[in-house]
């Protein structure tokens, strides 16, 4: 059976596709899972996690007679980091989606993959321990789940998980049963680690007005869990958004298309941003958010992202900036320019403008007549808009080209539409220009950390 994290999964899944549920039902939903058919077990709730999980933790009673103590704990981005006393020497313990760790030279040489005392009593402490501050707690259980989850009965996994979905208000409690929150619901499509939403939903709800260049140094620190990888993409990422020429950036990573692809993930994360930000209220927010996710992907700043979104040949960042300091801020103003004004022989050819205004003006009429038969599409319209569909970035103020057939299919939310077109990578020059169409969830299955991870 696998971890603690598959069984919140199946819970979620379950909360969210019946809008609520009851723990029979979950355990109904459970019961028809692979991995129950693997290793069925009787679903008893009576064993408490303390029993279940501490006799697979025999280290915890050699803590105690040896006087182990847990010294101070912090919260990080990725678990909980601690320090243990042993007979006046001090350990860093560190709690993580991955695994625990110790520096003792019991944990690194001698019990290389088991748990030695040290880590036994600071997970003993942060989940059992008094005057533990009760968010420490709750991740201590998460990463728990993640680590321990298998040598846990599968009623105390599933009552674990319904709980940490209730305290981090992905589930509400209903009469009977549970509820997904709309921040469930964007955790559900999102496809991210459980503790990535959590700590994503945590800053939103203290964020004040953050603006977008705030909210993606946000991702950057969510994603990267090593400093001083961290720190280099803090510093690549500003540089990037200040539209510096990519040649001129120390890429933090070693080839062009790892930091491409960095940017990508990070641009991600921004749209989980802007959905939990919308879940919860946040308009502000949500629109910085989505400002972010624009900027992080094109490198330049919101304004011109409209411009780079349309993924026209020959129209990248320089460019870009170019029209728009010429006023041309959108595909409306470009399909109403005269080249001629805009070439520049040095920067900008005559013959890319005329490109560019060209299919400005096809996109244009396009729209005027998708406006005009608003409610009957005519045959083929599909397929037009489909030829021309720009990224949802390149519209300027948020409406969305989605073709009038398939909002209408009613399977798929408008939502989860954009949320996919505004997957779509980036083009390189000389691909194809038809888009791909690709899933969220596709794309963020990714591992460069331990956010990073989407359910199998
Ligand atoms: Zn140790």
């Amino acid at each position: 059976m696998g971890s603690f994290a598959k069984l919140s999964r199946v819970v979620r899944a379950v909360v969210v596709e019946h809008g609520e549920t009851t723990r029979d039902a979950v355990v109904r939903a459970f019961t028809r899972t692979l991995a129950y058919h693997e290793e069925p077990a009787d679903l008893s709730f009576d064993r408490t996690l303390r029993d279940d999980l501490m006799e697979d933790l025999p280290a915890y009673d050699k803590a105690r007679r040896d006087g182990v103590r847990l010294l101070t704990y912090t919260l990080t981005a990725e678990g909980v980091d601690a320090v243990a006393d042993s007979k006046g020497k001090h350990y860093q313990i560190q709690l993580r989606v991955t695994g625990v760790s110790c520096d003792c030279p019991a944990a690194s040489r001698w019990f290389r993959g088991a748990v030695c005392k040290h880590q036994a009593l600071v997970v003993h402490e942060l989940l059992f321990g008094a005057d533990v501050d009760p968010e420490a707690r709750a991740r201590a259980l998460y990463l728990c789940g993640h680590v321990f989850g298998d040598v846990l009965d599968i009623g105390t996994r599933l009552a674990e998980a319904l709980g940490l979905l209730l305290r981090w208000d992905l589930a509400g409690k209903v009469p009977g049963g549970w509820r997904a929150t709309g921040l469930g619901q964007v955790a559900s499509a999102s496809g991210f680690d459980l503790l990535l939403v959590h700590q994503v939903a945590g800053r939103l709800r203290t964020a004040g007005k953050s603006g977008y260049r705030e909210i993606a140094l946000w991702a950057v620190d969510d994603f990267y869990a090593d400093l001083r990888e961290r720190d280099r993409w803090r510093v690549a990422v500003s540089a990037w958004l200040d539209e510096v020429d990519v040649r001129q950036i120390k890429l933090p990573a070693k080839y062009r298309g790892d930091f491409e692809q960095g940017l990508e993930r990070l641009a991600q994360v921004c749209l989980l941003y802007e959905r939990a930000a919308q879940s919860l209220g946040h308009a502000h927010l949500a629109a910085a958010a989505r400002d972010a996710s624009g900027a992080l992907r094109y490198g330049v700043a919101p304004e011109v992202v409209p411009l780079m979104g349309l993924g026209f040949p020959q129209l990248r960042r320089a460019r870009a900036r170019y029209l728009y300091d010429r006023r041309i801020r959108d595909v409306s103003e470009l399909a109403n320019a005269d080249p001629a004004q805009i070439a520049d022989p040095r920067r900008v050819p005559l013959r890319y403008v005329t490109d560019w205004v060209e299919r400005a003006r096809q996109i244009h009429s396009a729209r005027a007549v998708a406006a005009a038969h608003r409610g009957g599409a005519p045959a083929g319209f599909d397929d037009l808009i489909d030829r021309f569909r720009p990224d949802p970035a390149a519209e300027r103020h948020g409406q969305v080209i989605v073709p009038e057939k398939r909002r209408r299919k009613g399977s798929e939310p408008a939502g989860i539409y954009q949320l996919r077109t505004a997957c779509r990578p980036r083009r390189r020059a000389g691909a194809p220009v038809a888009p791909r169409r690709i899933s969220a969830t596709r794309l963020c299955g990714r591992g460069a950390s331990s956010h990073g991870r989407a359910p199998a």
